[in-house]
């Protein structure tokens, strides 16, 4: 199947590992340009270096925090200047720390704040003016299942990721007239680093192994498995296609099933 996608300017935000890393090996796999940002320089271009070698593809990495918006308006400027273009934009970032909400302090409601809501208004409002130039642009928000079923002691996450959701829909509404369309992928249990240190955490707290953390997570997954961060990337890489060209305002959970509602 034909994705469209070659030769199209896609940024990967937060991409130095993880589903942001899987997503932008898989754009370079269907011949886009690809630009990567991460906080750690030596990570990032480690990354970048991986994904050109693997795929041959123009690669474009910049050391940078997705809560500043000012990096990343130049980021953005400078995406645009080398590829001519931008198309694409996965708006991914971190996640906010496991806690139980009588421990979570106000400084802490505000960084989950700027770090997954205001990076994703940030990366929007720089992305979208070079869209509207071609009529034509993605925009692909990273969430989690906690937007459609919340998460036991990640009520940052099930808060703030919620408000994503209606920046989402928001922007759909107000851009699909500009050929801009913008959607929400939920990813459930996914084999990364971060769900490392879930695991981690939620094995302190039960006396158990990190294995059997893991072990109870793919158990509770219809499909009995953890997901692959190259299934949730291959969810982004659809959505920005020309073969999702009527989808807008949606949220895809790639969750192997485990959000239980209808
Ligand atoms: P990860 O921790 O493995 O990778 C996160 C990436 O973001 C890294 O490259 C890191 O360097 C970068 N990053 C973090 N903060 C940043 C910042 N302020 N500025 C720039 N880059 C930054 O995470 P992941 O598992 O790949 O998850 C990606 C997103 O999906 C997160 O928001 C996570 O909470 C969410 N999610 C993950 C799972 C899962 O099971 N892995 C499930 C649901 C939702």
């Amino acid at each position: 199947m034909d994705l469209g996608l070659k030769g199209r300017g896609v940024i990967v935000a937060a991409s130095s590992q993880g589903i942001g890393f899987a997503t932008a090996e898989a754009f370079a796999r269907e011949g886009a340009q690809v630009a990567m940002c991460a906080r750690t320089e030596k990570t990032l271009m480690e990354a970048a270096d991986k994904v050109r070698s693997q795929t041959g593809a123009e690669v474009y990495a910049e050391a940078l925090d997705v809560t500043d918006a000012s990096a990343v308006q130049k980021f953005t400027e400078q995406v645009a200047k080398r590829f001519g273009r931008i198309d694409v934009c996965v708006a991914n970032a971190g996640g906010p720390p496991a806690k139980n909400f009588l421990s979570i302090l106000p400084d802490e409601w505000r960084r989950a704040v700027d770090l997954n809501l205001m990076s994703t208004v940030y990366l929007a409002k720089a992305v979208i003016p070079y869209m509207q130039r071609h009529r034509w642009g993605r925009i692909i928000t990273i969430t989690s299942i906690s937007v459609k079923q919340p998460i036991a002691d990640l009520v940052l996450s099930n808060s703030v990721r919620a408000a994503v959701v209606g920046l989402v829909k928001s922007l759909s509404n107000e851009f699909g007239k500009d050929g801009i369309l913008v959607n929400n992928v939920a990813p459930g249990y996914t084999a990364t680093e971060r769900l490392q240190e879930l695991a981690q955490i939620r094995a302190l707290a039960a006396g158990s192994g990190q294995q059997q953390v893991y072990d109870a997570w793919a158990s509770e997954t219809p499909v009995k498995r953890l997901g692959d961060p190259k299934e949730i990337a291959d969810v982004i890489v659809w959505l920005a296609s020309e073969r999702a060209s009527y989808v807008t305002g949606q949220t895809i959970l790639a969750d192997g099933g485990i959000y239980r509602g209808l």
